[in-house]
Order: C-alpha cells, then sequence, then structure tokens
C-alpha cells in the first residue's frame, strides 16, 4: 500500500456559514450553524445552518403553496426546467466539485467523475420522465345492473397524480447524487420537495437551490433544511402536512422513519442498508475470476467502501479460495491509499472519526472472534484524516457480527463455500438484502440463483448498475424501488378514473 500526503496552504478566506434554502431564498438559521469538517485534513470546509421545527415547517409551507401550480404545469415545462437543471449542472460541475470533494472526502476521481455528473445525469433522465405517459388506459368491462347503479358498459383509467410534498433525507456517502435521485423524479411527477441531507456534507445540496431557481423552478418547489442532530429530520417526519418521506439512510434509523410516518399516514420510500454478497461458483474461469477480483475490491477502491450496494462479502467455492483470497490481498496492498485530492489517490478517507472508529471496531471485534486480517487492519499515514486502509479478513464464520453486520468502510470478508445450496444459506444469512453478485462461467446457472437470493439486485459477473432497473432492497435493506421509470411510480399515486361509455 502505498500513500500520497497532502500539503496544506494556508487559508486566507474564511470558510462560508450557509443559510437555509427556503422559498427561492437563503435564511438566516434561529439557530445558528454548526461546522462542516474536511474528512482528510480535518479542517472546516464552511458552516450549515442548524434547522429546527420553525425551519422546517417554513419550507413545508412553500412547498405546499408552490406544489400545486406545478403540478398543473404542462409535463414539457417541466421537462424544459430540468434540463437546463442538467446543463447548469454541467456547466458549474468545475466550480462544484472542490466543495463537494471537501466536505466528503471523496477522490477527485470520484467526486470529478461521478459527484457531480451522475446528479446531472439524474435531472436528465428525469426532463424525459416528466413526458412519460402517466395514464393506463383499461378496457371497458360490460357490468351488470345493480343497485348500486344501472350498469352497462364501464370505462377506466389508471393515472398517476403527485404525491404532493415530498421530504426527502438522505445519507452522506453521495450527498449531491442521492438527493437528485429524489428531487428529480419527484419533481418531474409535479410534487414539491423539502430536503433535509445528511449533516456531515450538505453543503453541494444547499448550492443546489440557486441554481435550480436559474434553471426557472418556481420558488418553493426545492426547500433545503440542514441540521447537526436528528431533529431536523424528525421535524420533518412528523410534519403533518408532507406526504411522503423519501429516505437513504441506515436501517435503523429508517426503522425509526417507517414507525413516525405510520403515525401521520405517509408515504415511504426506503433505501437503506447492505451487506452485499458476491458468489464466486467453481465454474466461473480465470477472466471470469479475475472480473471477480476486480468488483470485490469495489468495495475499497470505490468511496472507501461507503456504497450500499458494495460487495463486502465474497463467498468463494472452495476449489478457489487460497488463490482468490491471495489475489485480493496483493489488491488491496497495491491501493494508494491518502489525500484525495491527489490525482494517483485511489482510497480516500472515510467521513468522519466516529465513522472510522466504527469501522475499526468491527475489525477488531472480529479479531477478538478469532477472524484472521490478511490484508489492512491497522490505521495507515497519513495520520491527520479519517482513513481506513483497504481490509480484508479471512477464517470468519457466517455467524460472526462482521460477516452479517454492514460497517460502510474499506472491508471486505472472505468465506468458503462447499456448494450452491450453503452459497445461498450464507448470502441469505443477514438481515440485509440490497445487492448481490454471482460470477460464473454459466449466465443460466446464475440466473437460476439470482432467483434463490433474497436481494433487490442481483449483478451476474459484473458490479455495473443498469440504470433503468429498479433499485431498492429486500428484508431490512428497505421498502420500495427507485431508478428509471420505476422512480416516477415511486413519487406518484396511483388514481382510478371512472366513467360510463
Ligand atoms: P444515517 O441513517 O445515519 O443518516 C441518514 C439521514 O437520516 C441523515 O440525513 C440523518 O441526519 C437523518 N436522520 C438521522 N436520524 C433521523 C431521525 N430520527 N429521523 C429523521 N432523519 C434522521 O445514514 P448515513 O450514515 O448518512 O449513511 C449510511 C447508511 O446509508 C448506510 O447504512 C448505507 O447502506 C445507507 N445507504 C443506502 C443507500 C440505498 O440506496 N439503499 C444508499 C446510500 C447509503
Amino acid at each position: 500500500m502505498t500513500t500520497t500526503t497532502r500539503t496544506t496552504t494556508p487559508r486566507t478566506t474564511p470558510p462560508r456559514a450557509y443559510q437555509h434554502w427556503i422559498d427561492g431564498a437563503w435564511r438566516q438559521p434561529e439557530d445558528g450553524h454548526y461546522e462542516i469538517t474536511n474528512p482528510a485534513t480535518e479542517e472546516p470546509v464552511g458552516h450549515a445552518p442548524e434547522g429546527a421545527g420553525a425551519e422546517i415547517d417554513a419550507a413545508v409551507r412553500a412547498a405546499r403553496a408552490a406544489q400545486e401550480s406545478w403540478a398543473a404545469t404542462p409535463p414539457r415545462e417541466r421537462a424544459a426546467v430540468l434540463d437546463r437543471v442538467a446543463d447548469l449542472l454541467t456547466e458549474r460541475g468545475p466550480d462544484l466539485v472542490p466543495l463537494i470533494q471537501a466536505e466528503t472526502g471523496a477522490t477527485l476521481r470520484v467526486a470529478r467523475g461521478m459527484q457531480v455528473p451522475t446528479a446531472a445525469e439524474r435531472f436528465r433522465r428525469y426532463a424525459r420522465g416528466a413526458l412519460e405517459p402517466d395514464t393506463v388506459p383499461l378496457a371497458p368491462q360490460p357490468v351488470q345492473a345493480s343497485a348500486l347503479a344501472p350498469g352497462g358498459l364501464i370505462g377506466a383509467a389508471a393515472v398517476r397524480r403527485p404525491i404532493g410534498v415530498v421530504g426527502c433525507i438522505t445519507s452522506y456517502n453521495f450527498p449531491v447524487v442521492n438527493l437528485a435521485g429524489k428531487a428529480a423524479p419527484a419533481l418531474a411527477t409535479g410534487n414539491a420537495v423539502v430536503c433535509k441531507p445528511a449533516p456531515q456534507d450538505p453543503l453541494g445540496c444547499l448550492e443546489l437551490g440557486p441554481l435550480l431557481q436559474e434553471a426557472g423552478l418556481p420558488d418553493g418547489l426545492y426547500n433545503v433544511v440542514t441540521g447537526s442532530g436528528a431533529g431536523t429530520g424528525e421535524a420533518l417526519v412528523a410534519h403533518p402536512d408532507v406526504d411522503m418521506i423519501s429516505f437513504t439512510g441506515s436501517t435503523s434509523v429508517g426503522r425509526r422513519i417507517a414507525a413516525a410516518a405510520g403515525r401521520t399516514m405517509k408515504r415511504t420510500l426506503l433505501e437503506l442498508g447492505g451487506k452485499g454478497a458476491a458468489l464466486v461458483l467453481e465454474d466461473a474461469d480465470d477472466r471470469i475470476r479475475a472480473a471477480a477480483v476486480h468488483s470485490v475490491a469495489s468495495t475499497w477502491a470505490f468511496h472507501s467502501g461507503q456504497i450500499c450496494t458494495a460487495p463486502t462479502r465474497v463467498l468463494v467455492h472452495r476449489s478457489h479460495y487460497d488463490e482468490f483470497v491471495t489475489a485480493l490481498s496483493r489488491y488491496a496492498a497495491s491501493l494508494t491509499v491518502g489525500d484525495p485530492s491527489d490525482e494517483r489517490t485511489v482510497v480516500g478517507p472515510l467521513i468522519s472519526a466516529a465513522q472510522r472508529d466504527r469501522v475499526e471496531a468491527g475489525v477488531r471485534a472480529a479479531r477478538a472472534e478469532g477472524a484472521e486480517v490478511l490484508a489492512g487492519g491497522a490505521r495507515p499515514a497519513p495520520r491527520t484524516g479519517f482513513y481506513v486502509a483497504p481490509t480484508l479478513v479471512v477464517n470468519v464464520g457466517p455467524e460472526m457480527a462482521i460477516a452479517r453486520e454492514e460497517l460502510f468502510g474499506p472491508v471486505v470478508v472472505a468465506l468458503p463455500f462447499e456448494d450452491d445450496d450453503e452459497a445461498v444459506r450464507i448470502a441469505n444469512g443477514t438481515r440485509y438484502g440490497l445487492y448481490d453478485y454471482v460470477f460464473s462461467g454459466d449466465a443460466g446457472r446464475a440466473w437460476r440463483l439470482a432467483a434463490r437470493l433474497r436481494s433487490g439486485s442481483v449483478g451476474i459477473n459484473t458490479v455495473q448498475r443498469h440504470p433503468e432497473s429498479p433499485f431498492g432492497g429486500c428484508k431490512d435493506s428497505g421498502v420500495g424501488r427507485d431508478g428509471g421509470s420505476f422512480g416516477l411510480h415511486a413519487y406518484t399515486e396511483l388514481q382510478s378514473v371512472v366513467w360510463p361509455s
């Protein structure tokens, strides 16, 4: 493992203190600010506003007031606004990258290549989405006369209607992308949004406010209220005039949100944690096994494993196991860890000291249970920043916490299996079910195995996602699906309209 270290230059301007973005204007927070920390340097990036019930209430009122006329705006005009958002994001991307990179700790490759362009793609995709048909015509039905009505030939259509005011609460790993994945389909289908980004890195999401306004989005449709604690999100979930909560984050918070949202009968979309299993079957040839090594290593090389879909458990047929873990540990050792703003860096820091400590504690607990750390395991240089070395853990039993619980860091566990039944049993042996992978020389066999995996998605010989496929979890990984046109369905409710023919 090589490391890159930042040579810090003295700051000349103080970090900016942001305000909430409500009803198309900056609004001074009533409760002051909190600091946003650069995970690589531990220096302040800026100050985010503390938001409480009053600001959430103001944002919800603004959203409610703006939503009806937005829903009545011709889809073509809604599409044009979202298209302009994508244009502006693409144009301003280079200006936004340093801020997003500093607050997330993402490597330059990830910040420049994915944080902003993917958000732009989402607005572009849902600009098209605004134009997708919202009406499903149903065949006329002959209905007999009854005490209710005279009967006859009855016609009907199922029409997708916006849900209304959508509260979007998001996780820290891809702040602007996660938010765009909610705001874009919600706005495309005629909703208004009140966004509560993750406390660690909300500044890019606040920057979207004026950008959406410049693109022509009427005031009140996109609001952002931030806060350092759980209270801001709780106020949004509890608000009686919010119709839906779209949440991305941990299962434990998702569970609390589902319970609280139930009290006011809000619709929910819950995108929660994962503990992805990659199954490497005995029929995987050299080429496929090499692809599997590369894919599993994405848990280290892609945003330091802070990815819900990461294949953090690799289950390898006994016949390939030794060779596979040797290749993986070599791969881990070859990765450059360190300063995310250095082009050579592949593995940057985790978001916070708390997250690093949580990951380290998970590895320590596994060691105490008898697991062996084949790569990583020690805190790497540089000493400043919240770094965890790419870590590979073996001698792991499926019952051990490290094989079942999500760590959300650059840690892979490897387990051998004897046959498909055992592989399926281990893969399904966690409470999560977000994304699994099968690496096999026989795609038909992998397809059949996919049917046995309780997982929202299954990749066959790839970790590449299909942008139009439905995305979401089984079991404790969530409720509902977004992605492609499924994202449009998530933010609409079906209304049946019935008439006599
Ligand atoms: P988190 O659950 O700690 O926080 C997510 C959001 O919820 C934050 O904005 C937070 O402030 C807010 N929040 C916390 N308590 C709340 C409460 N009681 N009521 C309302 N809001 C509350 O998650 P995180 O640490 O930001 O992100 C990591 C988690 O997100 C991991 O579990 C990861 O798997 C998951 N994730 C899932 C997906 C997916 O699509 N399934 C994508 C990215 C991340």
